[in-house]
């Protein structure tokens, strides 16, 4: 029996996680739950699932790094969006706990820091995002310095194939094609800022360079991303775009168990196409490169920038267009220091005072 720590619980992926748990319920058990403000449907959850104990971030993280290492848990599924995922994160390896990892700001942000920390108290991380899930299940038995290239795959998002964002509403945004998923990472993955940060989050989980992160458009969003190794064999994950599949993977690595969800067929998908992204009208990748070529504390601001200027797309405060504008000044402006928890929690709120104004 995994006992698990949610923490995110209410939001797309908490909830996900929990429809997992409900069908494995003789391998997993939660025992605790937080959520960021949510008291209601965190109350609700947790009374259909054993009444775990429960915290909401924004009264404060001490509660959250309790749970994190708490005598009862096993693993810790971080799936709390934002900085309120990072302390609770490093508190859970530093108590040797597993760690599920939804939130790729996290190593974004801090992967210098969290990777050597996962490697001193032999905590194996293992990462919820579909990309990283598949490219993780794929390594297994292979060594990252055997590794010439990861590839990526991306939806390419609903404005896929444009060659100008222009005018571009909110409601346009917030309409991806294959994954149902929550506000923020519904723009990224229009902006393809998403597709930014996890090349960054590869860059640590996997231990290899920037340029060997490469990006590729699949709009069917059927195969997950490729390993290529330096023989030239190339290995791939396909599912269906259901992110329940890779939340499983996490949850019960490394088994494999027989689930309610319906497998892949692949004659049930006529075609499976591929196609270039244009950097030129999609800017993200490159100001992902930058900000990691930058080092130090760049991804923390790129990140927060772009949290910051998502919200204020979200509200209407400035144009599609402006989110990419934004964070470049952002990251301009941006004074690199070394990076340390502080200097990451300096960075990341001032790159969203940078962006608020
Ligand atoms: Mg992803």
């Amino acid at each position: 029996m995994k006992r698990l720590a949610i923490l995110g619980a209410t939001g797309s992926i908490g909830t996900q996680a929990l429809d997992i748990v409900s069908q494995h319920p003789e391998r997993l058990r939660v025992t605790a739950m937080a959520a960021f403000a949510n008291q209601s449907s965190l109350e609700h959850l947790a009374s259909r699932h054993n009444s775990p104990r429960l915290a909401l971030a924004s009264k404060g993280l001490e509660p959250l790094i309790e749970m994190a290492q708490a005598d009862d848990v096993d693993m810790v599924v971080v799936a709390i969006s934002g900085a309120a995922a990072l302390l609770p994160t490093i508190a859970a390896i530093e108590a040797g706990k597993e760690v599920a990892l939804a939130t790729k700001e996290v190593l974004v942000a801090a992967g210098e820091l969290v990777m050597p920390l996962c490697q001193k108290h032999g905590v194996n991380l293992i990462p919820i995002d579909s990309e990283h899930s598949a490219i993780f299940q794929c390594l297994r038995g292979y060594r990252h310095d055997q590794i010439r290239t990861l590839t990526l795959t991306a939806s390419g998002g609903p404005f896929r194939g444009r060659k100008s964002l222009e005018g571009i509403t909110v409601e346009q945004a917030l309409n991806h094609p294959t994954w149902r998923m929550g506000g923020k990472i519904t723009i990224d993955s229009a902006t393809l800022m998403n597709k930014a940060l996890e090349m960054i989050e590869a860059k640590w989980l996997f231990d290899i360079a920037m340029d060997q992160v490469k990006v590729c458009v699949h709009p069917q969003s059927v195969l997950h991303s490729l390993v290529e190794f330096h023989d030239g064999s190339m290995l791939g994950q396909l599912g269906w775009p259901d992110m329940r599949l890779p939340i499983q993977v996490a949850l019960l690595w490394p088994d494999k168990v027989p689930n309610q969800m319906r497998p892949w067929n692949p004659v049930e998908t006529p075609s499976l196409t591929f196609e270039s992204l244009d950097e030129t009208v999609f800017p993200s990748l490159g100001m992902a490169r930058e900000a990691e070529r930058l080092g130090g504390t760049a991804p923390t601001a790129f990140n927060a920038a772009n949290e910051a200027a998502v919200a204020r797309f979200l509200k209407g405060e400035i144009g599609f267009t402006e989110i990419f504008r934004t964070v470049e000044r952002a990251l301009h402006h941006h004074v690199v220091n070394s990076l340390s928890l502080d200097s990451i929690l300096a960075a990341d709120a001032e790159a969203r005072r940078f962006v608020h104004g």
